[in-house]
This record gives structure tokens, sequence and C-alpha cells, in this order.
């Protein structure tokens, strides 16, 4: 299966190795054209405000709108699932994001001081052991529609969501040694 990695700007290289390992097969995408190969879209961490632009000025934001609007699915990543949100909050003005799942999201609001932090999270689903999670500026998840599963929280905040075909996490699952969010999205929501 062809799976892409966003491209555009961010952690897409980590990403692509976790679904090489996997057995899928990674496709940077940075085109109309790649975008029209692939079956699903990993959207990566980085930084929301330049990836909302950088999909405008390459002319990716309304294909993609469209595949997503047409169930195509999708893993977000921090700012990748900024973009997948339904709306966000603290963004910038021009900033866009794509309503693939239901869900309000803060940026960069688990606190200035401390910009990053690490958590052991219980999964749903994934219930060998907890996953490590590493949160690196990372939002937070303010409301959730009733069509969205919480998977994962950190406290009372959702950190891991589910809607359908759209997965998304509020840290960086391609970070460090371990596959298994990856392999959920390529075996429960691909
Ligand atoms: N703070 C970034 C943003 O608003 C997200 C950080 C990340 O992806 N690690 O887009």
């Amino acid at each position: 299966m062809k799976v892409g990695v966003l491209a555009l700007q961010g952690a897409s290289a980590q990403h692509a190795a976790m679904l090489a390992r996997l057995g899928a097969q990674p496709v940077a995408v940075r085109s109309v054209a790649d975008l029209a190969t692939v079956d699903a879209l990993v959207l990566p961490g980085g930084e929301s405000t330049t990836m909302s632009m950088l999909l405008e000025s390459s002319g990716l934001f309304e294909p993609l709108a469209e595949r997503l609007a047409g169930g195509m699915p999708a893993f977000g990543t921090c700012a990748g699932m900024i973009l997948l949100g339904h709306e966000i909050l603290d963004g910038r003005s021009d900033q866009r994001c794509f309503d693939a799942i239901d869900i309000s999201v803060r940026r960069n609001a688990f606190g200035r001081q401390v910009d990053s932090f690490e958590a052991d999270l219980a999964v749903a689903g994934v219930e060998a052991a907890p996953v490590h999670a590493v949160f690196i500026r990372a939002p937070v998840v303010e409301s959730v529609g009733e069509d969205v599963d919480v998977l994962a929280t950190v406290g009372r905040r959702p950190v891991l969501c589910r809607q359908g075909p759209v997965l998304v996490a509020a840290f960086h699952p391609e970070l460090g040694d371990d596959p298994r969010l990856h392999e959920l999205f390529l075996e429960e929501v691909v």
C-alpha cells in the first residue's frame, strides 16, 4: 500500500521510515501529482502555520481537502493534528484547517515554560505496554465532537483521537522505536 507523508515542512522522514518498516510503501507528498498516487496520508509535526501557507502556495490545499472529504485515511501528528481538526484556537488569522475530525485544537497550549515533555500513555487498543509519547510545543484538544473516540489522555486532555478514517496524536509517535501507533493506523484505520 502506498502511504503518503506530507513533506512540505516538518518531521516527515521518521514517519516514512516507520511506515517502510511496517511494510507499507512511503511516498513523499509535495505536489498534487504525488497526492494522486497515495491511498492514505500522514501529516507530520512541524509548524502548522507554515504548512498551511505551503499547502496553499503548492496548490495542494483544495485537492487534499477533497481527498479527505472523500474518506481518504489520514494520520496527523502534532502540527498535522492541528491541520486535520475542525477549529484552530490561537492560530494565525490566515491559517486554515481541513475539518476532517471534529476537534477544536489550541496551539502551543501545554504551557510556554515547559515546551516539551514526555509521558507514558495507556492507549485503547494497544494493550501490551504503555506508549512512550514525546510532546514538543504540543497542541491541546479543547473539545471533541460526539463522533470522536478518545484513545488516550494526559490528565483529562485527549492526546490521541480517532473519527472514522482519521487518527490524530498531539505528540510525535514517529520519534523513538515504537511502531505500534503507525501499525494501529495501517491495520485499523486504513
Ligand atoms: N507548535 C506547532 C504548531 O503550532 C506544532 C509543534 C509540533 O508539531 N511539534 O504548528
